[in-house]
C-alpha cells in the first residue's frame, strides 16, 4: 500500500498543526543564530499552502505536494523557496493514485540535490541539508530493505532527527547563521529541525 491522496491530506495537516506549535520555538533558534524570522516565514508559507490546495484541489498525492511547493515557493526568506523546491522535487516523483516508498525515495532524493545545487550548502554546513541527506538515504535503504512507506517513512524521521541534532556543534558555513559565526555554535538549525518535524508528522 502506497501513500493515498488522504494519506498525504493528513500528513500535510499534522505538519501545519505541529509546526504551529513549535513556530515560536524555533524562530527563536533562528533569533539566535539569524534574524528571527523563520517561525513567521513558515507559517505564512503554510497558510498559503493552505490557500492552495483549497484553490486547486489536488486529485493525487504528487499533485499534493506540488502544491505544498508552490506554497513555499511563493514566500520570503531563504526556507521558503528552498523548501519549495525539495516539495516540488517529491511532487514530481509521482502521478499516481498512490505514492509507493520507491517514488518518495526518488522524490526526497531529486528535491534535496535541487536544494544542494542552487544552495550551495554541504552536509556538514549547519542546514536543513543536514536533515534532508540522510532521510533521503535511510528512504533508499528502505526500499531496497522491501519496507512499506509506513515503514520507510519511520526511518526517515529517526535519520532527520539525528541530522538536525547534530546541527548543534556545527559552525554554520551556509545562510545566516554563518555570518556570527562561533555564536551560532549551539544553536540548532531550525530549518533542519522542521525537517524531522515534517517526517514525524506522517506518522502522528
Ligand atoms: P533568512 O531569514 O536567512 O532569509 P530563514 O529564516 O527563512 O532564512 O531560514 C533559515 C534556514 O534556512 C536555516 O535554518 C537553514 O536551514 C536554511 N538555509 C539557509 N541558507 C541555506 C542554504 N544555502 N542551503 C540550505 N539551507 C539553507
Ligand atoms: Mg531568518
Ligand atoms: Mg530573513
Amino acid at each position: 500500500m502506497g501513500l493515498d491522496l488522504d494519506g498525504a491530506y493528513a500528513w500535510i495537516a499534522s505538519f501545519q498543526r505541529r509546526f504551529e506549535a513549535e513556530a515560536t520555538e524555533l524562530g527563536e533558534l533562528d533569533r539566535r543564530a539569524g534574524d528571527g524570522d523563520f517561525g513567521a516565514n513558515i507559517r505564512r508559507a503554510l497558510r498559503r499552502v493552505e490557500r492552495r490546495l483549497d484553490e486547486a484541489p489536488p486529485s493525487a498525492p504528487g499533485e499534493l505536494f506540488l502544491g505544498v511547493a508552490h506554497g513555499f515557493l511563493n514566500t520570503g526568506g531563504t526556507s521558503g523557496p528552498l523548501f519549495g523546491l525539495w516539495f516540488r522535487g517529491i511532487g514530481q516523483a509521482s502521478d499516481a493514485p498512490a505514492m509507493t516508498l520507491a517514488e518518495l525515495a526518488k522524490g526526497v532524493d531529486v528535491g534535496t540535490a535541487t536544494v544542494q545545487r542552487l544552495g550551495k550548502a554541504r552536509p556538514g554546513d549547519k542546514t536543513m541539508v543536514d536533515a534532508m541527506a540522510p532521510a533521503a538515504d535511510a528512504l533508499a535503504a528502505a526500499v531496497a530493505d522491501g519496507l512499506n512507506v509506513a515503514g520507510g517513512i519511520a526511518l526517515a524521521a529517526d535519520a532527520a532527527r539525528a541530522g538536525a541534532l547534530a546541527t548543534e556543534s556545527m559552525r554554520a558555513r551556509r545562510g545566516r547563521a554563518a555570518y556570527v559565526g562561533d555564536v551560532a555554535r549551539g544553536v540548532l538549525d531550525p530549518g533542519a529541525l522542521t525537517v524531522a518535524l515534517f517526517f514525524d508528522s506522517a506518522l502522528a
